[in-house]
């Protein structure tokens, strides 16, 4: 479905151009424009409609695990959610309604893909290729997500497959699993929202688990009429709630990084969730982590434990290792006949793909500078990158709260440059090199004692080289702080002469 007004075209020239339209891209541009109204900012989009992963993953019982009161834009409160943990569908909506109700929909071309941008220092500018033309711009603003690019195991046989391969990310929804026998690859919080809508319908459900995960209970219920009237009425009641469930997500968060001594409480909960559910003491152990809670992301489901518990539906604890014509083998070496397989293997947030397309001011990539551990400063700037912005960068994603936060602080960061380039005539700024390493060497050094570093598990939050690249080590009330204004102190500006004007 495309949206009623994007924009078309892309121009020669923007001063700001975004790339991606999910929550970070529509964000920062709504943003930017409430502060300065007439900006030049354009966003490119390669989907056909705004709405990023919220709009690609669509498999059946897609829905956040974050409570939606605190996953939603602060600017734009909704009286309309059905849930307190809002479904994919509503969500989606909503994005597209934010998009119309800020003016940023107009901004937005679509179908345009980045396909590469340079760093031009002569002219102080990015020179950008995109499958719709080139242009130029003066600032760059990389909202791509971390959750875009589908990641598939690198496995021998899966091109020989017979059956249906499709990723959790890329549902194919013409797809009827009756009478089916079906892999599903991946126990994470994918998998454990769309095998218990699917294991009713196949004949027989195989579940690949390489890593077991904690699981607690999601505390969704559908919300009032009188509660949505309450939020209509008096936004400051919702805007509280909003205030309160922050506060007890901050709380959490102060056990997984500061409090890890307090973690049993919660591996207590989820194991009586796994005890109260799954009847079978084998499959019980099967599903039991042997890492403390929290390391990996904890997983919220009422349904994932007790749906393994069905006869249709076989756990095996053991990854993937091949695919043959006509079924799966596991790293036991057992085969498994299948019809279908479902790779429920997320993405690959410390290898974004766009680190490859962006050469900076010594002509490598940001991929060849990062060289398998992305850094940056306050997980968005980088040095030799001038004019670069990124969203939900390095180090800023959560284990225990919204991201919608962290976009919202980094927005407030990226417009205050805006306005500070403008108002002082700055044609660029480029984060210097060593407030970029003293500023990693304090994360780092913060993340040692937390739940992701020491927990005992492999996980996504560590990239190839074993450096925590992922994780915002913190509060979040710390790093909205640390995003409220933009620090020219510690960036190397260059005014605009009338050569790059
Ligand atoms: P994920 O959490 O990265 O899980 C991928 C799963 O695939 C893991 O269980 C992983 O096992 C498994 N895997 C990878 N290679 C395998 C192999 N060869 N054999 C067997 N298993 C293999 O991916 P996801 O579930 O798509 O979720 C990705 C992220 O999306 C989440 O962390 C979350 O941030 C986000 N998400 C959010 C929501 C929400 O409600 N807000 C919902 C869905 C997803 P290992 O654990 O052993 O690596």
């Amino acid at each position: 479905m495309a949206p009623d007004a994007a924009a078309e075209t892309i121009p020669t020239h923007v001063h700001t151009l975004i790339v991606g339209a999910g929550f970070a891209g529509l964000g920062v541009a709504a943003r930017i424009l409430r502060e300065q109204p007439r900006a030049d900012v354009r966003i490119i989009e390669r989907g056909n409609d705004v709405g990023g992963t919220w709009r690609d993953n669509t498999y059946p019982g897609c829905a956040c695990d974050v409570p939606t009161s605190l996953y939603s834009f602060s600017f734009a409160p909704s009286a309309e959610w059905t849930h307190t943990f809002a479904r994919q569908p509503e969500i989606y909506r909503y994005l597209r309604k934010v998009a119309a109700d800020t003016g940023v929909l107009d901004r937005v071309v679509t179908e345009c893909e980045l396909q590469g941008a340079r760093w031009d220092d002569s002219r102080a500018l990015w020179s950008v290729r995109t499958s719709s033309g080139t242009l130029t711009a003066d600032v760059l603003v990389v909202a791509t997500g971390a959750l875009s690019t589908p990641s598939f195991p690198d496995v021998p046989g899966i091109e020989n497959f017979g059956g249906t391969v499709f990723h959790s990310a890329a549902w194919n929804h013409d797809h009827d699993f009756r009478g089916e026998e079906v892999a599903v690859i991946g126990t994470g919080a994918s998998a454990v929202q769309f095998v218990p809508e699917i294991a009713p319908v196949a004949k027989h459900l195989t579940v690949l688990q390489r890593t077991p995960a904690w699981v607690i209970p999601r505390l969704d219920r559908e919300l009032f009429g009188i509660e949505k009237s309450l939020y209509r009425r008096m936004p400051w009641v919702q805007k509280a709630v909003r205030g309160f469930v922050y506060s007890l997500r901050e709380a959490l968060g102060g056990v997984l990084q500061h409090a890890t001594g307090l973690l049993p409480v919660f591996e207590v909960v989820a194991k009586a969730h796994l005890f109260r559910q799954v009847r079978d003491r084998e499959l019980r152990r099967k599903l039991t982590p042997d890492f403390k809670i929290g390391c990996k992301r904890i997983l919220l489901s009422n349904d994932w434990l007790r749906s393994l518990d069905r006869p249709d539906v076989t756990l095996v604890d053991a990854g993937l290792a091949a695919v043959t014509p006509d079924g799966v083998v596991d790293a036991a070496g057992n085969e498994h006949k299948v019809d279908t397989i479902i790779f429920a293997t997320g993405f690959t947030p410390t290898e974004p793909p766009v680190a490859h397309m962006l050469r900076g001011t010594n002509g490598h990539t940001l991929a060849e500078h990062w060289n398998g551990s992305p850094s940056a400063y306050k997980g968005t700037t980088v040095a030799g990158f001038p004019n670069l912005f990124l969203m939900y960068g390095p180090n800023t994603n959560l284990g225990h709260s919204s991201i919608i936060y962290m976009l919202e602080s980094q927005s407030a960061y990226v417009s205050d440059a805006l306005k500070m380039m403008r108002n002082s005539d700055i044609a660029a700024v480029e984060v210097a090199d060593d407030a970029q390493r003293r500023y990693n060497t304090r994360i780092q050094s913060a993340l040692e004692t937390t739940v992701w570093n020491k927990g005992g598990c492999s996980s996504w939050y560590l990239d190839s080289t074993g450096r925590n690249s992922v994780q915002w080590p913190t509060f979040t009330w710390k790093f909205r702080t640390q995003m409220q204004q933009f620090d020219e102190e510690n960036y190397i500006s260059r005014r605009r002469t009338p050569s790059f004007s």
